[in-house]
């Protein structure tokens, strides 16, 4: 047993002082009540740890050289998707392990405990079959449990290059698979999870509605486990679907299948009002990845109806450009505020803005990873992060305030101290004990890789 004393920390009960958390041998929290006897560990504030709903971890590798403008200025994509293929003419296994450790350790810095890695690239280069289907779930897998964070593997279903069922090219064909080959993958991804922790999850993931046609969306359906989707990130994408499907993306999944708790809607940025409060009513969480969604210039989440109307969220860090949890909670609430010349648009008139996004932040991460966690109680993961109040930035402030601060402060990652993930103390004085190992494996494969890029 392990405990853990906190000044303040934030339970399902509300505000807490002088706690004491007991995480049992397996990871769990096995109670959280009064201060009695000694500590093995003490920290000022106590928090939640959520899990990054989505991740590409291989694209941390394309972070800052993406901000070119290519040939056509309206063509914002280009530069990106031009860097990404040729990545993906290069990239080995290992160097997708080595990216994959260096993406989770920074991950478990910024104070998440878990990532959902939507983990698309499954073949080598060309579209050629590794001898073993599971080789690339599998360093994944290596990657997460090298460096200890939570993970839910969520193998993607990747079948066509568009609405019109145009075949994959060039470096998208390392993506694709029929339904049949997918179910393959599928087993051995599970094999790959199960040899993992036991809070290692295994979900399943249609790329998109473009990407997936009706055979493969049955199939990927038929599985277990959280289930996660792209849904409706840019207005091409959109008009694509309208054109032909016959209904807007939110809109024609509504119609056509059970969104239920077990979804998990990846970039709902575009969406009408009766979709957002339709997609609200389901109970699903809606994946927001607000800096990448801000790098890419998708549009803004109707973040104020979506809350207004219950709905729930979480957070992810998408193409990795900047792996910064409170961040990413500030960039929502930022944006909101821009598009309606408001202030703390998120609020309500009982929590601050920092208090909603922090504790919808860890019970959506959650909910979406399919993991026993996202609450500092009894019989869940005990995925935490402690944080020092006592510093020129914090003031050791209380309650609320204190989520506002490391929200919208600038310094949040600076506070955190410890990380802990399912009970394993990955982070302790605010750094991962394999920092200097694996940064400087991801720095020598980035360099190489971008010699002749
Ligand atoms: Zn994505």
């Amino acid at each position: 047993m392990t405990v853990i004393h906190a000044k303040q920390a934030l339970t399902p009960l509300g505000w807490q002082d002088n706690v004491a958390v007991h995480v049992d041998a397996a990871g769990r929290i096995a109670a959280v009540g009064p201060q009695d006897g000694a500590a093995d560990c003490a920290v000022d504030l106590l928090l939640p740890a959520a899990v990054n709903l989505h991740s590409h971890a291989f694209q941390r590798a394309m972070s800052g050289l993406t901000e070119m403008r290519g040939p056509d200025p309206s063509d914002s994509f280009w530069t990106w998707r031009r860097l990404m293929y040729r990545y993906l003419d290069r990239l080995t296994p290992d160097d997708i392990e080595a990216i994959a450790a260096q993406v989770f350790l920074e991950m478990l810095e910024a104070g998440y405990a878990g990532v959902a890695e939507f983990h698309y690239l499954h073949h080598d280069v060309g579209g050629k079959a590794y001898g073993n289907p599971g080789e690339l779930s599998e360093r994944i897998v290596a990657a997460a449990e090298g460096v200890g964070i939570g993970l839910t593997l969520l193998p993607v279903l990747y079948q066509w290059g568009g609405c019109d069922a145009r075949p994959l090219q060039g470096g998208q064909q390392r993506f694709g698979t029929t339904p049949e080959q997918y179910l393959r993958l599928h087993e051995a991804a599970t094999r790959a999870v199960s040899a993992g922790p036991a809070d290692y999850v295994i979900g399943a993931a249609p790329h998109s509605l473009r990407a997936v046609d009706e055979a493969g969306m049955s199939a990927v359906r038929r599985l277990g486990g959280p289930m996660h989707m792209h849904l409706a990130e840019q207005v091409a994408e959109v008009e694509e679907v309208l054109a032909h499907k016959g209904a807007r993306p939110t809109q024609w999944l509504l119609d056509n299948h059970d969104v239920d708790a077990r979804w998990c809607l990846i970039h709902c940025t575009q969406m009408t009002a009766d979709e957002t409060r339709a997609l609200a009513a389901t109970g699903a969480v809606a994946g927001l990845c607000p800096i990448t969604e801000s790098s890419l210039g998708d549009g803004i989440f109707n973040g104020v109806d979506y809350l207004g109307h219950q709905g729930r969220i979480g957070f992810g860090s998408d193409s990795n450009v900047h792996i910064a949890y409170f961040d990413e909670l500030k960039t929502l609430e930022y944006s909101q505020r821009l598009r309606d010349r408001s202030r703390a648009a998120l609020a309500t008139a009982a929590q601050s803005t920092g208090r909603v996004l922090v504790e919808a932040a860890a019970l959506g991460g959650a909910q979406a990873a399919g993991r026993a966690g996202g609450a500092i109680a009894a019989g869940q993961w005990a995925d935490l992060v402690g944080v020092s109040t006592d510093n020129a930035w914090l003031c050791n402030r209380k309650g609320d305030t204190v989520l506002d601060s490391l929200v919208f402060g600038g310094h949040g990652q600076a506070c955190v101290q410890d990380v802990w993930s399912a009970g394993r103390h990955v982070v302790k004085d605010g750094q991962h004990a394999k920092r200097a190992e694996t940064a400087a494996r991801f720095q020598s494969v980035v360099e190489r890789l971008g010699q002749d890029i």
